[in-house]
Parts: structure tokens; C-alpha cells; sequence
């Protein structure tokens, strides 16, 4: 334990208050004195003995120095030299006589006075082991102060490792090297040498700490700007590299984004967003396959009519005009279009009424959508879905995909170029789903005027408005389309159209357009209904008049060609010449039998095409109970067939039919044409006509035809699409059409000459149906128990007991037997 001598001394001084500054003793000190009231003082104190008490402040008071703002441990200073500068303030050189601590301060005449003790502390013997390890330390702490402090001078670090004297150099080293004048007053403020070593560690320690972490961060961002200025620099060549290529402005690029961002008023985020890409695409390498991709995203966006709208028109008598210009017929949906023009008008924020158009092809579908556009005055764009398969058609893939493009949607109103436009959804019956997502589901989306407010496609990314656009979508049958998708809509069927509904859109439209678009003049080329009703007939088989206008084109190309070669001044075409010019007839008509047939029955289809009579034949031959159905048949076609069966099993004995048939007997039912698939559930009471013909051996009536689904008990159940039907009933030449008595009231829609041809008998029951289709045989024959004994009878013979008259409609068949 080192020995410790104390000198104490008590004094009265002046005050000199210092500010950031702390004095030491032993060591000279040169301070500015600039306040007139210390300059006094100083002045003072050297005419005097030239003893003055400097004291540090606590926190660099403003304005009037306290008596509570010093701290209580200065330092005695003995002035060595004064210095008057300019302006009033001195310059003193001092040098620090010994520690001392306030006992008491005052204000005298205006000045600060103070008694203080004074107190040096001697080490008596050396401070041995401890004293050197403290020096070291502190030593070894200065080294690397220095390396982080550049300025110190190698005077002053000999110095500190010249001295010895422990209190001495712990003072040497606070004064020249600690940073802040709250550690020195710290240091200053310790008595006892070596304790004062060990405070001036710590505060070293602490310090060391902060310049370590300070130089880290230092070295940190100088080579992150290093490698910000390499960047640049290598930027910058680029540039001038691409210049002297000639590879586009990378600059000028940039400032033209800018500007057509600016142009286009965007929405708020919209703007953002593009801004940001702009920059974004500054930073990129002209090349790099991101400049690319950002790019192309921008060119995108900024083709996007974000707030562009067309005036839309909302006239009701124009409309309507232009509606029926265009198109004959079609009443239902020029009707609903008027509604909702008017809707409009008394309610201009109505949004979204989807309107669905379903009907066969070629019966106007896209082209009223067409029309309706042009009515109201907006932009149309028809988006095709047929075999759509992945989401990403409808809402596009993500832009970091190469080669990533936006949807089918955003395309259509990038192309209409307006945000209000018509988009004509066509054939959503023909989306499918795959493993990548259902289209249908994003459509939903699409026409959900919820959500349809902030369409986001994956490539925009960006929530696009399109609430204000109209859609109408077409679709050939609605079985297809989801159902959540067709509540979204209203459905609005389009028909086949009848001959005479044919003939008068092609008088009325498609003659007109084709002539126009030939060159030629009504008088150049003349055609008759009659000859008009031949192509509809004999070179066309449709439901709507797709084929039709295009057999007119190849008359008017035919015609054109006559009168450029021939010289001629026009053409008429007729019924016999007709084949010059479309070559021979395409379509030979389905013609009923010329007998009455067993196991054979006229059904009645509804197809794509329009209505279609199917024959259904059916044949037993002796076998095992098999049962086999070819043409080609759907699923629901083929029950209906078991169903049949099961239907003549609970009644065999109605009919004179073997119980047993369905053991003893293999059954085969065909429909022709194979190679058609066909499906449904509407040719039961055919299939239960032909096989009860076959297996009871009364033949069916040759001038009828039927159509209507059968229960297991009998019942008769209402089909669709009578109007089709009976159309190709009466071309087939048919007389009598059965039909399910639930559709009686259908009849209203049908054309009007099939109506008045075809005697149409609604039926409520199987057995109603096979009385009014089977021959009734001679009264003579035996009654129902032996009826079997007539099937047995030779065909021939059995033609020969035809009569075709029918039992009244109320009388069962065997009864009449
Ligand atoms: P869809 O879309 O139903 O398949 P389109 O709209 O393509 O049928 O029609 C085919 C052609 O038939 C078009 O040239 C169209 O103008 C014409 N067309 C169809 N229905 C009518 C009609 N009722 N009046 C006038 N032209 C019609």
C-alpha cells in the first residue's frame, strides 16, 4: 500500500470560469477570454500576484454564469503572459499551479471570488507493482487512441512516456488526448494519483469503445461509396460505350418515361408505381435482361387507358334504329339492350347487367354484340375463350416470367383504348381447366362488379377499373359453364332460325352485304326465294346462316366472274341453274320411309346444327339377355335405353311381348349416323317404340316422329329445344309429331308453317305414345293375351293388316284388339 504525503493550503482567489475547458495542474494552458467581466478579472489577477482559480461549468451555461453552474474542483493557475487582442479579449498563458476544491464562492463587486483548498498528493515511495501495471495499462490504451487520432504530435507522445510520476501523466494524458471536458473534470476531480490512473482507464476504455465502433462504420460506408463510385464510374463508361454503338439514349429513354407519366394524369398509385419503375430501370444496365423486363412493363401500363372513357350514347330511339338495321329478329335481346339503355339513363351509376347470349352458331350472337356497341357508342373488343385453359390467359402470368404478358382482359381494353369499352366474352362454354389454375374462376372475378372495381392482373399488378365496361358473353350451350358463372349472367336463348326467318336475313342483310362487298348491284345478280329456299335446303344444314352467307359469296364470286368474262350485264340464278354455280346439292333431305317399318322409329334431335331426325332401329335375335347400343351414344342416351327396357319388362304383357325377353333374348339398338356422337335423355320414347315394334312385331307408323324423355313408371317428361325439332320433322316430310304434353304450351314458338303442316299430339304417357306410333292391328286379331301369336306372324302378312287409322287417343292399344 503506497504512502501518501498531503499539502493543503487554503486561498481566496478570483474566479475565472471556463467553458468546454478543463485546466490541470503542471501543465501550461493558453485560453481566450472574450467576455468583458473575465478580462477584468484576468487583468486584475495580473497586476496582482498573478493567481487565479479556473473552474470549469458544468453545462456551457447560457447567459449569466451561477454559482450552482460550476463544478467544485478547479485548478490554481499562476498567468505567465497576456496577450491583448483586437476587439477587446485577451489571450492568457498559464500554467496550473495545484488541485483545489470550492469551500465557498461568492459574487464580490460584481465578480466571482472563491475560498478553496488546495491539495497536492505526494507519493511518499514508489506506487511498486500496481503503480507500473497502471501506467502500462494506461499506456497501452493511449497506443491505440493514437492510431484512431492522427493529429497527436510525437512531442507530446514522448512526453507521456517520459514522465513517471503517476498522477502527472494521468493528468498529461486527460488533458491532451480525452475528447470530452466532462471525462477530463472527472480526471481532474481525483486527488489520489493512482486512482486517478485507474479512472483515466476507464474513461480511455469507454472512449476506445466508441472510436472502435465509429471506425467500423467509417470503414464501412467508404467502401460502400468505393464500390458506389466504381459503379458509376463503370456506368459511365457503358454509356459512352453505348453511344459510340449507337444502342438508344439510355437518358433521354428515361426523361421520356418521365414525360409520358406525366401526360397521362395517372391515378395516384398508378403513378407511384410507374415512377418507381422509371427508376427502377435508370439504375439497370441498359442490356440486362431485367432493363428488358421493366421495359415492357412500362410500355404496358402506359398503354392502358387509365382514365380514358368514350361518351357513352345513351338514345334510345337511335339505338333502337341501328339495332334493328343491323339485324332481323332477335326481339328478346334488342329488348333487353333498350331496357338497360333506359335503366341507364334514369340510374347512370347502374353497373354490370351481363348479359349472356346462348343459341347455336352462326345466329347473330357476335354480331348484335357488334351492333349494340356501335348503339351505345362504345368501343368494341371481342376476347375469343374457346380453349382457354389457364388462369393466366385471363389475369397473365407474373412480370418476372420471361416473355410475361398480361391477360386476355387487360389486352381488350388496351386494344379498345377506351375504360368504358363492349367486351364480348365469346365462347365461355368452351373454357376448360387444367392443372394451371381455372380460367373460370378468374373470370368470375372478372364480371363480379364487387370485385370488378379493382381488377389485378398478375402482370400489372396494379388494381385495373372495370366497372365501367359492358360485357356480353356467347356461349353455343350453357351445360359447360360453371354454374356460379352463369348466376352472374342473364341468359338470353337465341334460336334457330326457321326457312322463312333464313330467307329474310338473307334478303334483308347478308345478299345486300355480299353484293356490296362483290361489286356488284341488285340488278347484276338476281336470285329468287326460291332459289334462296334451294340453298338453304339443299347446300346448307345449319341452325343460324353462317353457311348460308357464305354459299351467297360463292354465287356472287361466280357471278362476278360471268359477267367480267362474258361480257354479260347480269346473272340470275334459279332453281335449275343453281347447281352450275354451287355445284351439286350437299345436303339430301331426310326423307321417312316409305312403309311402315318394325323397330325402326323417327326420333327427333336437337344438335348444334339445328334439329335433325334420328332414326332409332332397334333387333332381338335369340341369345343370352344381352343388351348392346352403337351410334356412338352418350352416357344419358344409354340409360335412357336400359330404362326403356325396364319399362317394356313391367308391361311385356301389354303388348303381347314374352315376359322372359330380357333372358331369352339378345337386344341391339342403333342409331345412325355412327360416326355423330350423341347425347341425351330426350329420345326415351323412341327407344321404347323401336324396341316394343321389335319385340312385339307391330310396326310403327312411317309419317310419325317423337321426342320426349321416359320415367322407369311410364311418365313422359318435357324436352328442350322443340322448335329445332319439329323444323326437321316437317322438312323430313313427317306428319304427326308426339311430344311430351308439358310442352304443348311451346308450340306458340314454333314456326308457323311447321304448325299448321305437322299435327302435333302431346302426351302424358309411354303407353299414349306407343298407341298413337304402333299399327293398329285388325280388330280381327286375337286380343292382348295372344297378341304374341301376332308377332310371330310373317311380315309380309302383317303389312298387309296395316291400316295406319288410330284408336282414339283415350283407348288403350290392347283394348282395341
Ligand atoms: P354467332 O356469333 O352466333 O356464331 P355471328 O354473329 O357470327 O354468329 O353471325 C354470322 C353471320 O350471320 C353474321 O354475318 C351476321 O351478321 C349474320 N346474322 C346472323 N343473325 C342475323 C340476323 N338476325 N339478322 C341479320 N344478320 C344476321
Amino acid at each position: 500500500m503506497p504512502h501518501y504525503t498531503e499539502k493543503a493550503e487554503k486561498l481566496t482567489l478570483p474566479v475565472l470560469p471556463l467553458r468546454g475547458v478543463v485546466a490541470f495542474p503542471s501543465i501550461p494552458l493558453s485560453v481566450e477570454v472574450t467576455e468583458e467581466k473575465d478580462v477584468a478579472v484576468c487583468e486584475q489577477a495580473n497586476r496582482e500576484d498573478g493567481y487565479l482559480f479556473f473552474v470549469c461549468c458544468r453545462d456551457l451555461p447560457e447567459g449569466e454564469i451561477k454559482e450552482s453552474d460550476f463544478y467544485r474542483t478547479g485548478t490554481v493557475v499562476k498567468i505567465k503572459q497576456m496577450l491583448k487582442l483586437p476587439e477587446g479579449t485577451v489571450r492568457i498563458m498559464a500554467e496550473g499551479a495545484c488541485r483545489a476544491s470550492v469551500l465557498d464562492m461568492r459574487v464580490t463587486e460584481g465578480f466571482f471570488e472563491a475560498d478553496v483548498m488546495c491539495k497536492t498528493v505526494f507519493l511518499e515511495s514508489e506506487g511498486g507493482v500496481r503503480e507500473e501495471a497502471l501506467i502500462n495499462e494506461v499506456l497501452t490504451l493511449v497506443n491505440e487512441f493514437v492510431q484512431y487520432m492522427p493529429k497527436v504530435s510525437p512531442e507530446l507522445m514522448s512526453a507521456i512516456h517520459a514522465i513517471h510520476t503517476p498522477g502527472l501523466v494521468a493528468d498529461l494524458i486527460a488533458c491532451n488526448l480525452l475528447i470530452k471536458y466532462q471525462d477530463k473534470q472527472i480526471i481532474l476531480e481525483e486527488f489520489e494519483p493512482l486512482r486517478r490512473l485507474e479512472h483515466l482507464a476507464v474513461v480511455m476504455e469507454q472512449e476506445l469503445n466508441i472510436l472502435r465502433v465509429e471506425a467500423d462504420i467509417h470503414r464501412k460506408v467508404r467502401s460502400q461509396i468505393e464500390d458506389n463510385q466504381r459503379e458509376y464510374y463503370l456506368r459511365q463508361q457503358l454509356k459512352v460505350i453505348e453511344g459510340e454503338l449507337g444502342e438508344g439514349d439510355a437518358d433521354s429513354e428515361i426523361d421520356e418515361y418521365y414525360a409520358k407519366i406525366k401526360e397521362a394524369h395517372l391515378p395516384e398509385e398508378v403513378n407511384d408505381k410507374l415512377v418507381k419503375e422509371v427508376k427502377k430501370l435508370a439504375k439497370t444496365p441498359y442490356g440486362a435482361a431485367e432493363s428488358v423486363v421493366i421495359r415492357n412493363y412500362l410500355d404496358v401500363c402506359l398503354e392502358i387507358p387509365w382514365t380514358k372513357l368514350s361518351r357513352e350514347r345513351i338514345d334510345l330511339e337511335a339505338a333502337r334504329k341501328i339495332l334493328e338495321r343491323d339485324h332481323n329478329g332477335l326481339e328478346k335481346v334488342k329488348e333487353r339492350i333498350l331496357e338497360y339503355l333506359a335503366v341507364k339513363k334514369l340510374n347512370p351509376q347502374l353497373k354490370n347487367q351481363i348479359i349472356c347470349l346462348v343459341g347455336p352458331p352462326g345466329t347473330g350472337k357476335t354480331s348484335i354484340a357488334h351492333s349494340i356497341a356501335t348503339a351505345t357508342h362504345r368501343k368494341y373488343v371481342r376476347v375469343s375463350l374457346g380453349g382457354v385453359r389457364d388462369e393466366a390467359d385471363i389475369r397473365g402470368h407474373r412480370k418476372t416470367y420471361i416473355g410475361s404478358m398480361p391477360g386476355r382482359i387487360i389486352n381488350a381494353i388496351i386494344q379498345a383504348g377506351t375504360r368504358n369499352p363492349l367486351i364480348l366474352l365469346d365462347e365461355i362454354d368452351k373454357m376448360t381447366q387444367d392443372a394451371h389454375g381455372d380460367p373460370a374462376s378468374a373470370l368470375l372475378e372478372v364480371l363480379d362488379s364487387e370485385q370488378n372495381k379493382g381488377f389485378r392482373d398478375h402482370f400489372i399488378e396494379l388494381p385495373v377499373d372495370l366497372s365501367d365496361c359492358m360485357f356480353i358473353t356467347t356461349a353455343n350451350t350453357l351445360e359447360t359453364v360453371p354454374r356460379p358463372l352463369i348466376d352472374r349472367m342473364e341468359v338470353i336463348e337465341l334460336h334457330s332460325y326457321s326457312r322463312n326467318e333464313k330467307l329474310a336475313i338473307a334478303k334483308d342483310h347478308l345478299l345486300p352485304k355480299q353484293l356490296k362487298r362483290h361489286g356488284l348491284s341488285r340488278r347484276q345478280l338476281r336470285i329468287s326465294d326460291e332459289t334462296i329456299f334451294d340453298i338453304i335446303d339443299f347446300y346448307t344444314a345449319e341452325a343460324g346462316v353462317r353457311n348460308l352467307e357464305r354459299e351467297l359469296a360463292a354465287l356472287c364470286r361466280k357471278a362476278a366472274r360471268v359477267i367480267v368474262e362474258n361480257g354479260v350485264k347480269a346473272v340470275a340464278v334459279t332453281s335449275e341453274n343453281l347447281a352450275k354455280y354451287l355445284g351439286v346439292r350437299k345436303i339430301l333431305p331426310d326423307k321417312i320411309y316409305d312403309s311402315d317399318e318394325i323397330g325402326t322409329v323417327n326420333g327427333l334431335a336437337y344438335t348444334e346444327l339445328g334439329g335433325d331426325m334420328l332414326r332409332i332401329e332397334a333387333a332381338v335375335m335369340p341369345g343370352t339377355g344381352k343388351v348392346e347400343l352403337t351410334g356412338s351414344l352418350g352416357d344419358v342416351m344409354k340409360e335412357s335405353a336400359h330404362a326403356a327396357i325396364t319399362y317394356i319388362r313391367s308391361h311385356a304383357s301389354e303388348y303381347g311381348i314374352d315376359p322372359d325377353f330380357y333372358r331369352t333374348k339378345d337386344i341391339h339398338i342403333h342409331v345412325p349416323e355412327g360416326a355423330v356422337p350423341k347425347d341425351g335423355p330426350s329420345a326415351g320414347v323412341t327407344m321404347v317404340t323401336a324396341l316394343t315394334s321389335e319385340l312385339s312385331g307391330i310396326p310403327v307408323k312411317r309419317d310419325v316422329a317423337m321426342t320426349g324423355e321416359i320415367t322407369l313408371r311410364g311418365r313422359v317428361l318435357a324436352i328442350g329445344g322443340l322448335k329445332e325439332k319439329t323444323m326437321a320433322a316437317y322438312k323430313a316430310g313427317v306428319r304427326t309429331v308426339l311430344i311430351p304434353w308439358e310442352n304443348e304450351r311451346d308450340l306458340t314458338e314454333i314456326d308457323p308453317v311447321v304448325r299448321e303442316t305437322l299435327h302435333f299430339i302431346p302426351c302424358r304417357r309411354v303407353d299414349e305414345v306407343l298407341h298413337e306410333a304402333l299399327v293398329r292391328p285388325e280388330p280381327t286379331l286375337p286380343c292382348a293375351d295372344t297378341v304374341s301369336a301376332a308377332a310371330a306372324v310373317p311380315m309380309s302378312d302383317m303389312s298387309s293388316a296395316m291400316t295406319g287409322d288410330q284408336l282414339p287417343a283415350s283407348a288403350p292399344l290392347h283394348s282395341g284388339i
